[in-house]
């Protein structure tokens, strides 16, 4: 009787996993989340392709700093979440990959739930197993890999860069190590790397897996950095190390796994 009136709608943000680019990779759960949305904040390395399942009617916000717009600040990303969410409207954060790998999702999250607000969280592929399993091989192999390391090349601006020779040790045990945002410090990657695994090591590098313009090389550890400097590429990428590979490093160039690399 004395309880207070309950709020039309209790504010709410979903955290939205938009997988690595290829719409069809998308969760049901994340299809049936942009429908509904009608406010969309999207990061550059969302497909372009996951935003037709917008409404026409939703408004929809850039936040990327790709295509010559410099980067939204964070702070106003999260304050925008929370004053849409307040004011009613259903809000939709679509991210790259999954919203909880290397995607600043754990910090939105908390901002918004300090502000009152819920959050929904739906997985998206993230870009390092789609990069993987776009090449054919797996992540862990019972013969080869048995686990794996998901890492950043690109730590937070002034903390220590990763110690690469202290994985490179714990990756030489059987774990495959997949590199995000790892391209533009490939330099100290590769000799971080080589002081702990063998110049040998099967290394892969994907750009824009599950995407038309897919891109990959197979190479191996010590020739990182020469090869990323002679097939230019570039961000977003994915490296692979570990034996998983080996296989693929056996093949001909011409065969079908190695043709973008040969193009
Ligand atoms: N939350 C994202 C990762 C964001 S960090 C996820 O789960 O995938 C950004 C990095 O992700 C890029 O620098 C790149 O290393 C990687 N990345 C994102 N999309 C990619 C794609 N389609 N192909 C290759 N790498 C990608």
């Amino acid at each position: 009787m004395n309880a207070l009136p309950e709020p039309a709608t209790i504010p709410r943000v979903a955290l939205v996993g938009a997988g690595p680019g290829d719409p069809d990779l998308l969760t049901i759960k994340a299809v049936k989340a942009i429908r509904a949305a009608t406010v969309l904040l999207v990061d550059d390395l969302v497909g372009e392709g996951v935003l037709r399942y917008a409404r026409r009617s939703a408004r929809i916000v850039h936040v990327g700093k790709r295509g010559g717009c410099k980067s939204t600040p964070q702070a106003f990303i999260e304050r925008l979440m929370a004053t849409e969410a307040l004011k009613g409207e259903r809000v939709v954060r679509l991210k790259g990959g999954d919203p909880f790998v290397f995607g600043r999702g754990g910090e939105e999250a908390e901002h918004l739930r300090a502000a009152g607000v819920e959050v929904d969280v739906i997985n998206g592929i993230t870009s390092g197993l789609a990069a993987v399993t776009g090449l054919g091989v797996p992540l862990t192999h019972r013969d080869h890999a048995h686990g794996v390391i998901f890492v950043t090349g690109h730590a937070k601006a002034g903390e220590a860069p990763l110690d690469w020779p202290q994985l490179a040790r714990t990756a030489a045990q059987g774990y495959t190590l997949v590199v995000y945002m790892g391209v533009a410090q490939a330099g100290q990657i590769e000799s971080g790397l080589l002081q702990g695994l063998p110049a040998e090591t099967p290394l892969a590098v994907v750009q824009h897996a599950s995407l038309p313009q897919l891109r990959h090389v197979v190479t191996e550890l010590g020739q990182l950095q020469t090869m990323l400097a002679r097939e230019g590429i570039g961000s977003p990428a994915i490296i692979i190390v570990g034996d998983v590979l080996r296989g693929l490093q056996a093949l001909p160039l011409s065969a079908p796994a190695l043709s973008a690399a040969a193009a």
